[in-house]
């Protein structure tokens, strides 16, 4: 009955635009549901997210940004820069020329926002389009001056419902047009810290309500009429690992806690020295072998996380699963931010509608990767950054792409045409160059023979 309604409804509002809809102008919806690891698809049942990758793409693993934290990753996705190159290097951050603090509860100056344009800014200074967000991190500062034409103030307590009727009444409605719009929710991440990834019985529970979110999501679209011309993205800004009180590391009984200021305590510590640098580090260095303290000249350039002056002078980095903490703070059962080369802290990424293929996989991309592809959609000029539009577009309907199987099969096919005309050559070379021995005997027989009568 649910899909007779839908169908019903789609087809005549489809019926109602007729061919008018060819010429509007592309849309796409970026969603995150924060925190949700790469390998969550293949342990547990998704059967709506299943049924939106069936008619779409997949990318499995989703390479993300040094530190793996929310804020940093969030942003890399919609401006395709490293953190170092948009700011926004952690969740907790110290700018020591102005002395200004960043944190998730304190977010709204732009002054750390400003660095990067993110993309619903960049939308928007086309003609006659606008942008929509219900929550993504920044959406509700004013960057550059300039705010989604629609946006809600981030907090924690709105319904996932409430976000969805508020996205969806902007995408359909508003004039000039919604073209690019963002949902953000803060699941699984929550619980994923909360229980641990490991704690099966609860994220199974946790990951069903996920996926009935996303069937609540992809069923308001159709009774809208706005599932077939809408491009969506569903990905997330992390995975997640577990964590245990067995793997503790406790900064106060290497280093008096005076000698430092803590900007950000785990997985990544990032501090700075009070005292002498060299002092700090030494104390540091010897703390534990289950982390690496780096001096920021000397942080490995894989982590693209060096040339900003928000990134203190010295950072720990812990060994995946390993916490930091100072002898009174608590402990999660799960957590990220470690190296992004790390599988668990990778996310996915699943994507439907007119821009892309049907029922088609691909193995990984980098977050960065993302932004140009949306630009692409949208028919945006990127502004400079740090992905590679060639990444992705095997998943785009308007793209050529060799597919390694495809690459290996033509590869194997000119060689075996190749070989087959080598060998033909061959054999006619030798037909033709043969001498043929009986035949002339016998010419000459029948030549002497009348010499001799
Ligand atoms: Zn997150």
């Amino acid at each position: 009955m649910k899909s007779l309604v839908i169908l019903l409804f789609s087809g005549l509002i489809t019926a109602c635009r007729g061919n008018s809809s060819y010429s509007l102008p592309p849309k796409l919806l970026l969603v995150s549901f924060d925190g949700f690891r790469a390998d969550y698809l293949q342990n547990y049942e998704f059967p709506h997210l299943q049924n939106f990758i069936k008619e779409g793409v997949l990318v499995e693993h989703v390479k993300n940004v040094f530190i793996t934290k929310t804020f940093p990753n969030h942003y890399s996705i919609v401006t395709g820069l490293y953190e170092e190159s948009h700011g926004i290097v952690a969740n907790s951050m110290y700018d020591v020329i102005t002395q200004k603090h960043f944190s998730d509860f304190n977010d709204k100056d732009p002054f750390w926002w400003n660095e990067a344009v993110p993309i619903w800014v960049t939308n928007q200074l086309q003609e006659n389009r606008s942008s929509a967000a219900a929550m993504w991190p920044g959406t509700d500062v004013p960057i550059h001056n300039t705010t989604p034409s629609y946006f809600m103030n981030y907090s924690s307590s709105v319904s996932f419902e409430e976000r969805l009727n508020n996205i969806t009444m902007w995408l359909s409605n508003s004039n000039p047009p919604v073209t690019f719009a963002t949902l953000y929710w803060e699941e699984p991440d929550a619980s994923g810290h909360k229980y641990g990834p490991e704690d099966k019985e609860n994220m199974l529970r946790v990951l069903k309500e996920i996926d009935d979110l996303i069937g609540d999501l992809v069923y308001k679209l159709k009774m809208l009429g706005l599932w077939e011309n809408l491009n969506v993205i569903i990905t997330s800004d992390h995975g997640m690992t577990q964590c245990s009180k067995d793997r503790l590391i406790n900064l106060d009984l290497c280093i008096d806690h005076s000698e430092y200021t803590l900007i950000d305590l785990t997985p990544v510590a990032a501090i700075l020295p009070k005292t002498n640098k060299t002092e700090v580090y030494n104390k540091l260095k010897n703390c534990s072998s289950h982390m690496n303290v780096y001096l920021k000249e000397d942080i490995p350039a894989r982590f693209h996380y060096q040339h900003n002056d928000r990134i203190q002078p010295l950072i720990l980095v812990a060994d995946e699963g390993w916490t930091f903490v100072l002898n009174k703070s608590s402990l999660k059962l799960g957590d990220h931010g470690y190296d992004n080369s790390l599988p668990s802290m990778h996310p996915f990424l699943a994507a439907h509608g007119p821009a892309f293929h049907k029922g088609y996989k691909h193995s990984t991309i980098n977050n960065v990767d993302i932004y140009p592809m949306m630009c692409h959609i949208l028919g945006l000029k990127p502004h400079p950054n740090n992905g590679t539009f060639g990444h992705t577009k095997c998943l785009l309907v308007d793209q050529w792409c060799i597919k390694l199987p495809e690459a290996i099969g033509i590869v194997i096919g000119v060689l075996l045409v190749l070989t087959a005309l080598t060998l033909l050559m061959i054999i006619m070379q030798n037909k033709l160059s043969v001498p043929q021995p009986f035949s002339r005997l016998q010419l000459q027989e029948d030549d002497d023979d009348p010499l001799i009568e």
